[in-house]
């Protein structure tokens, strides 16, 4: 049993601990998105976002995260949000601040290494000690050993989109792969788009 466990050591097994799936009102939707679309353009662009979410610290929204965000939903593929993509948006950013809230068990407003841990054991990832505290120092922006809710988002799709990258050459699930450096190169940059 332990061996099989080993076998699917680093991989996510679930999705992302969202909660019940909630459908907000139209109306109050228009009301956000006029909102942030300050320049009534009909369309959120990524400065629109960015201004219109909040860390939790008084340092600008990670715009790393804004973009990855709208790459996500923009499916006009012009970099921006309507009003149609807006709904799906929405929905993702909320159930983000309802994930992190939960996995924050101190309430101290950042994830630290701990609640980092527990986050990610319970969408399905087992990680090493030595890789927690990689991915800490890699994603705490304000170097003080925890994480602000911009930077667990992108720390949460980063892994998740390499997870995947990793697992279409995975195809036996061994939790190892060999690939050529083309390939290796193709992968990041995939991720990277
Ligand atoms: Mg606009
Ligand atoms: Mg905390």
């Amino acid at each position: 049993m332990a061996y099989q466990q080993q076998q699917h050591q680093g991989y996510a097994q679930q999705g992302y601990g969202a909660p019940p799936p909630q459908v907000p009102d139209q109306n109050f939707l228009w009301g956000v998105f006029q909102r942030v679309d300050k320049d009534r353009s009909g369309h959120i662009s990524a400065d629109e976002l960015q201004q219109a979410l909040s860390n939790g610290t008084w340092s600008p929204f990670n715009p790393e995260t804004v973009r990855l965000m709208i790459g996500m939903f923009d499916r006009q593929h012009n970099g921006t949000i309507n009003f149609q993509e807006f709904g799906s948006l929405w929905k993702y950013i909320t159930d983000w601040q309802n994930t992190f809230r939960s996995y924050d068990r101190d309430n101290s407003g950042f994830i630290d290494k701990n609640e980092l841990k527990t986050a990610l054991n319970s969408f399905g990832y087992r990680f090493s000690d030595f890789f927690y505290d990689m991915l800490v120092r890699k994603f705490d922006r304000r170097g003080r050993g925890d994480i602000a809710f911009d930077d667990f988002i992108q720390c949460c799709v980063v892994i998740q989109t390499l997870t995947s990258a990793f697992r279409q050459y995975d195809t036996r699930m061994a939790g190892q792969i060999t690939i050529s450096y083309e390939q290796f190169l193709t992968m990041v940059f995939s991720v990277k788009s």
